[in-house]
């Protein structure tokens, strides 16, 4: 199926919808989970790697970045100051990078534009893993792993 454009969003009701695009039961978790654009319309996994698959690469680098070792373990450990004001000058110029080489229009562009107008630390944190994890056209080199 073509046209489908997903997108992270912070989900702060847990409710098992079914997957807005193949109707599976999805098994959502409070925090970042994947959406049909545009709505609130909850998109499984499945449907994910299909459609937007860095997204949910994005996803579950979250997920293990914050559920490794102790269960509340965060990408960015409190106090946040300093590790937020370096988290937003990197943001920024991966949301420069990620215009120029997926378009304004990509998903991951405006998750990272999202998290940058917030002050979401949660969203930060999210678009900062998903900036980290795009799969850069032309520089292999900055491939993460
Ligand atoms: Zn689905």
């Amino acid at each position: 199926m073509n046209g489908v454009t997903l997108e992270i969003k912070l989900n702060n009701a847990a409710s098992n919808d079914p997957c807005e695009v193949c109707g599976a039961r999805t098994d959502p978790e409070t925090g970042p989970e994947l959406f049909l654009a545009g709505s609130w319309g909850l998109v499984c996994y499945e449907c994910g790697d299909e459609h937007a698959p860095e997204l949910v690469r994005c996803l579950s680098a979250y997920r293990s970045a914050r559920t490794s070792g102790d269960e509340r373990t965060y990408v960015i450990p409190e106090p946040y100051t300093r590790e937020v004001r370096e988290l937003v000058n990197t943001l920024d110029g991966e949301r420069q990078e990620i215009a120029l080489s997926l378009g304004t229009e990509h998903p991951l562009f405006k998750l990272v534009d999202g998290a940058l107008r917030g002050d979401d630390i949660e969203e930060l944190q999210v678009a900062y893993v998903a900036a980290r994890g795009w799969p850069r056209v032309g520089s292999a080199g900055a491939l993460p792993n």
